[in-house]
């Protein structure tokens, strides 16, 4: 049976982290949006009052579920905007020379805005980070310096799913009067975020990460927080974020989420078992491999490094055989050397170079699990 499976190239989807498919409430909910409502919600005739007030109440439910007001949350293009202009718009308030600290295993998205913003003349740190991937308030309280302006850290980790102790993080950033920003794009949909538990003046998410469409994203601003618009033009988002809504988007995003935020604990719970499912029946097949990240991660993210094995490879050869996943980040999967992620925290170097990322979501199955392993050690047993 499983034999048949094997050959049949059903696909099989295992790489969520990287992007998810839309739902059925979010195509749903958009429809109207992308056909008869299409006014421009700045207009100033009756065409545009429909989307204007969809806007509002997409804000109004997306603020609710992250425990912010609806005048702190501001639509973005996506994830990789909103991590731009936390740190862009931050730093261009304040003189060349102040410190910008980072951890080593952002995103692209966070650490090429730094890059950039390093060229320009602000200073950047990074923070290291622990085996299991985790960044310490030790480490940080060494980093900081008084020229500091911002601390950055993800919630959790897109290629090793750890989750990061942004409360504590946050408040000692605080006590030095330091703003904090958390890129929170994997974790947004996936677990509980709420921005006053977090202690964030500043948080990136973005909707293709939770069954929503792909372009979308927001940045919440804490009230109070002194963030430059990277984007000008026609004082869209009460002048703070220009260019004409994405209405269909933002409702698609804001139905999405309250999907999946309905039904956070049902979907921990499924994908934790998938992953365990997962994990014991590579172990039945006595291959060689390490889990990579912290036990404290975002549900149904396996990054597995097997010994003396290419991780590239084993991607492609899956990809041949139906199933989809990663091997490093998938923003990054032109590369062909080791993520900078794996190198942060040290796996061992007969372990890192096969190194792939298993990210699960709650249409996969146990039979795909099945599958899974089983396809991974056939081509590893070869
Ligand atoms: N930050 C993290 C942690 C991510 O995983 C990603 C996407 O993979 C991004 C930012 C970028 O988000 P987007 O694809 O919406 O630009």
């Amino acid at each position: 049976m499983l034999q048949a499976i094997l050959m049949s190239k059903a696909m099989i989807y295992a790489d969520h982290a990287a992007t998810t498919a839309l739902s059925s409430a979010a195509a749903e909910a958009m429809q109207p949006w992308l056909h008869d409502q299409y006014g421009n919600p700045s207009t100033l005739y009756s065409l545009a009052r429909e989307p204007r007030k969809a806007i509002v109440h997409a804000r109004e439910t997306i603020a609710a579920i992250i425990g912010a007001a609806p005048e702190e949350v501001f639509f973005t293009s996506g994830g990789t905007e909103a991590d731009n202009w936390a740190l862009k718009g931050t730093a261009f308030r304040y003189a060349q020379g102040k410190q910008i600290v980072t951890s080593v295993i952002e995103h692209h998205a966070v650490l090429s805005s730094c890059a950039s913003l390093q060229h320009m003349g602000y200073h950047v740190s990074l923070l290291p980070v622990d085996r299991d991937g985790i960044v310490s308030v030790d480490a940080l309280l060494s980093t900081m310096s008084d020229n500091t302006m911002l601390v950055s850290v993800m919630l959790a980790n897109n290629e090793i799913g750890t989750i990061e102790p942004i409360a504590q993080l946050a408040e000692v950033a605080h006590e030095r009067g330091v703003l904090f920003h958390t890129d929170a794009v994997q974790a947004v949909g996936h677990i509980p975020v709420n921005v006053n538990n977090l202690q964030v003046d500043l948080l990136s998410a973005s909707a293709h990460k939770f069954n929503g469409p792909k372009g979308i994203g927001f940045l919440y601003v804490r009230a109070g927080t002194d963030l430059l618009p990277l984007i000008d033009g026609g004082g869209q988002e009460r002048g703070m974020r220009a260019g004409t809504e994405n209405v269909a988007g933002i409702v698609g995003m804001a139905a999405a989420l309250q999907e999946h935020t309905q039904h956070l604990d049902k979907e921990a719970e499924h994908l934790s078992f998938l992953a365990k499912l997962l994990v014991d029946k590579l172990r039945e097949r006595r291959l060689d491999f390490i889990i990579n990240g912290s036990d404290h991660r975002i549900p149904g993210n396996l990054s597995l490094s097997f010994r003396n094995a290419d991780g590239e490879m084993l991607l492609h050869r899956l990809d041949l055989m139906g199933t989809c996943i990663a091997t490093g980040s998938a923003c990054n999967s032109n590369e062909t050397e080791i993520s900078h992620v794996i190198q942060a925290i040290q796996a061992p170097s007969d372990y890192r170079d096969g190194t792939i990322r298993i990210t699960l979501g709650m249409d996969n199955t146990q039979e795909q699990i099945a599958i899974i392993a089983a396809q991974i050690a056939r081509i590893l047993e070869y």
